[in-house]
Formats: structure tokens, sequence, C-alpha cells
């Protein structure tokens, strides 16, 4: 009886409508997308370091593959692996103890690849500035192409960013570690 219910409730439900958000970061996907192609041959895959980060920013990045968001329709994926990864794409604080594993997820990217730091934390230690385990920021660990401020950004936010890096600069530069 109660499955009858539950189930004819679900049934009569007008299916939600995307929120803004949503729909807006489906229409930077769409862009980001089609930018990766003309950039790079093929859709962005990001590889994600939390540095000491609340998991606010983690939320927010994972709705990306949610069914509301759906980003891994226009190619948009995490991928476990740094060696397959365009966008280096760092949360937290900076812990001090996060910067080796940082350096050697860069280093073992390919070329050409962008560093992206995501959150308010991210961009230059946010309000745990001043700890001594905070290295304040990603750019202390190495260079960083974008900055995306927030606590936390929006999906919107971090893929209106995202467009705006692809779109605007120049291919980067070989990692230091590959020059010479
Ligand atoms: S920016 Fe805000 S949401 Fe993101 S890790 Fe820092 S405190 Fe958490």
């Amino acid at each position: 009886m109660v499955w009858k219910t539950l189930a004819r409730h679900l049934l009569s439900r007008p299916p939600s409508p995307l929120g803004p958000d949503a729909a807006l970061a489906k229409s930077l996907g769409a862009r980001l997308e089609a930018a990766g192609r003309r950039r790079l041959g093929r859709a962005l895959a990001i590889r994600h370091v939390a540095a000491g980060s609340c998991n606010g920013c983690e939320l927010e990045l994972r709705a990306t593959q949610n069914l509301i968001y759906d980003l891994t329709q226009y190619g948009l994926t995490f991928t476990p692996s740094p060696r397959h990864a365009d966008i280096l794409l760092i949360t937290g604080v900076a812990g001090v103890n996060m910067r080796e594993a940082v350096a050697q997820t860069r280093a073992a990217m390919p070329d050409p690849a962008w560093v992206v730091a995501v959150g308010d934390c991210a961009v230059d230690g946010g309000v745990f500035t001043g700890s001594p385990a905070v290295a304040g920021g990603a750019a202390a660990f190495l260079p960083v192409d974008l900055l995306i401020a927030g606590c936390p950004p929006s999906p919107a936010q971090v893929l209106g960013g995202l467009l705006a890096l692809v779109e605007a600069q120049s291919p980067p530069l070989a990692h230091p570690s590959r020059l010479g």
C-alpha cells in the first residue's frame, strides 16, 4: 500500500526544473567542450587534488557529474590519473603536507596542462591564512593559471572560469621539469 502511494506521488509529480545555476552550467559546459576540442582536439579531463579542503568545494565539483548538472554529456570528466588530465584543479588551503603530492601530480601530467585553484582557500588560504599548517593557497606550491574565488564557488562559476581560461589563454608553457 505504501509503495503504491509512493509510486503514485512520484509519477504524478512534474519533473524538477533546472535551477538557474544548472542551466547556466550546461550552456557553459557545451561551450567548454567546443573550446577544448578546438584547443586540444578533445573534451577536457580534470585531475582534482584536495589539498586541505572542508569538502564544500568538492560537493560543488561533484555536482557537475550528477543527474541535474550532468556535465559528462559534454565530455567533462574527473580522471583519477594525472597522465590523462589537461587541468590540475586544486581545492583547499594548500596544507603544507600536500606540497609534494601536488608537485608530483603536476609533474605526472602531460603538457599542455593548466593549474586552477578553486575556492577561497585554494586562492590564498582563506580564513585559515596564518596557520603554520597552511602554505597560503595553491600558488605557494606551483604556478597557477586561474584563480576561482568563492566559498564554495558554484558549478557555473567553475565552468565559467575554465571556459575563460581555455578560450583566452595561449597554450601553457611546458612544465619547468621538462624544459632543457
Ligand atoms: S573555500 Fe569554503 S567551501 Fe571551499 S574548502 Fe575553503 S572553506 Fe571549504
